[in-house]
């Protein structure tokens, strides 16, 4: 199943999160509402604050979004991308060329009308384009070849039309309607029909978002804040009818809510699908170890990982032990229980293995059907013996009833070899002398355990043997 920022419905603390956004948003605008005109003093670095911080979330933002558009090919995010992309630039031309900041009338030759007309442009811009995502929504991912194409078509596309609109802000400024009064430093506005257009636009961008998406996902949620920020800023720049006023600043605060809402909503999402692509590949790892049937480690693994404790053994000069462990006669208890019941024997059998041989440095993993190879590093001849034994009399305890006449239970023979007593060997020679030593444990009965040496370890009382060593030495050459 496809997973991206608009399949991913909303959790409820994300719907309660933005639905305290949304209120802190309005209580605080109708908060500044009576107060919007009144006029506050002239904070000569708010502006470059202000447009700089907004310039930077939006071009973040826009980065995000476009990673989002590379991992899924959704066009929807490529345009998203496109409208932040187009925000940033258009705030950070607003800033060049407002009057005061870096010149008295703007740098770039603007005129008393430009630096408002490009607020407006890049506030009307801004939603139409969130709005034209709309339109993508649910068009299917885009193919592999043209993705990088058509996704940078549309970043190039809204950075151009910023920029080409902000020219024409400049170009023509002496022929845009008045939007601004020449006194006091240009801080006057007065409302004209453009004003009442670009706040008709995010009004009616934010009622169609929330009816489109019906703000399914946090990203429609966060997108819808945006939007609602984004009209808070216009209405109070509306309503404070001059640069510097109480409104003016507040307009400006929620501009810059605006701008970093999705931001905050794709750092925490992103973040948070690193941590379950982390923890999926940890688990896929995990999996890619593991015996199907009995959960112990496979054979993939062991070959890999005794390469190693061989080779760190002999490089540490530390002895490394090895037993072969296989079931006995365990083609009779298929034949007479079924393969089902010899599955789950075999699981049985691993499990015990695996709890009783309690030794930390050490693993056993699952060698080929019935057989299993414990790997013990740094461990000397008795100690292997003595793991061995606990692990041969583990499963006969376990009393898993066996067909066989010899034994009323499922029993395993093992053979065990130390790295000790071979001088020089190959990591092959080791698990050669393993299988020696259970080829004899067959021969010599069954339900034994046997060292690389031949010296067999003492049978307790009351373990049951099969004495007939022709069968088993049979059975061995048939394995
Ligand atoms: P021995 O005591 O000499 O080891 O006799 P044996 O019957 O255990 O040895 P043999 O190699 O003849 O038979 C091994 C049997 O293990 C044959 C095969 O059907 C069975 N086996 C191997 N893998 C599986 C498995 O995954 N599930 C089941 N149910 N049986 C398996
Ligand atoms: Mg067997
Ligand atoms: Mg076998």
């Amino acid at each position: 199943m496809e997973v991206t920022l608009i399949h991913l419905t909303a959790a409820k603390r994300h719907r309660f999160a933005a639905a305290i956004a949304a209120t802190v948003l309005i209580c605080a605008a109708l908060f500044v509402w009576p107060h919007a005109k009144a006029q506050a003093i002239v904070v000569q670095p708010f502006m470059p604050i202000f447009a700089t911080s907004v310039t930077l979330t939006a071009a973040l933002t826009a980065f995000l979004l476009w990673t989002q558009y590379r991992a899924s090919r959704r066009f929807v995010f490529a345009v998203l991308a496109s409208a932040y992309a187009f925000a940033s630039i258009s705030a950070a031309i607003h800033l060049i060329v407002f009057p005061g900041v870096f010149s008295g009338t703007g740098l770039l030759g603007a005129g008393r009308q430009t630096s408002i007309w490009i607020w407006l442009l890049w506030h009307g811009g801004f939603p139409l384009l969130v709005t034209l995502a709309l339109a993508a929504r649910w068009r299917p991912p885009i193919d592999a070849r043209s993705e990088h194409r058509r996704g940078a078509l549309a970043i190039v596309a809204s950075v151009s039309l910023s920029i080409a609109l902000s020219a024409l802000a400049i170009v023509a400024h002496d022929r845009l309607p008045d939007l601004v009064s020449s006194t006091q430093y240009y801080r006057h506005l007065t409302p004209g029909p453009a004003l009442l257009i670009v706040e008709a636009v995010c009004a009616g961008a934010l009622v169609t978002h929330a009816m489109v998406t019906r703000l399914k996902t946090s990203m429609d949620l966060w997108l819808a804040i945006a939007l609602l920020a984004e009209l808070i800023d216009v209405t109070l720049t509306l309503a404070a009818g001059a640069r510097y006023s109480v409104g003016w600043y507040a307009a400006r605060l929620a501009s810059m809510a605006s701008a970093s809402a999705l931001l905050g909503m794709l750092m925490y999402e992103t973040s948070g699908l690193y941590r379950k692509l982390a923890e999926a590949h940890r688990a896929l790892k995990e999996s890619s170890v593991r015996d199907g049937l009995t959960g112990l480690l496979n054979r993939a693994y062991f070959d890999e990982r005794y390469r190693r404790e061989f080779a760190l053994a002999a490089e540490s000069d530390r002895p490394l032990g090895v037993l072969l462990v296989d079931v006995d006669h365990f083609k009779a208890y298929n034949d007479a229980f079924g393969h089902l019941a010899g599955d789950e024997c075999l699981r049985r059998v691993a499990q015990t293995l695996d709890a009783q041989l309690r030794y930390p440095a050490g693993f056993i993993a699952r060698y080929g059907g019935e057989e299993f190879m414990a790997v013990l590093p740094d461990c000397d001849r008795q100690t292997g013996l003595a793991i061995a034994e606990r692990l041969r009399r583990a499963i006969a305890d376990l009393q898993l009833p066996a067909p066989s006449k010899n034994s009323p239970y499922v029993t395993v023979s093992i053979g065990h070899a130390s790295s000790q007593f071979l001088c020089g060997a190959r990591p092959q020679a080791l698990l050669a002398h393993a299988d020696a030593a259970l080829y004899r444990a067959k021969a010599g009965g069954r339900n034994r355990v046997e060292d690389q040496n031949g010296a067999r370890v003492p049978m307790p009382s009351g373990s049951q043997t099969t004495t007939d060593s022709s069968e088993a030495m049979h059975s061995r050459v048939e394995s």
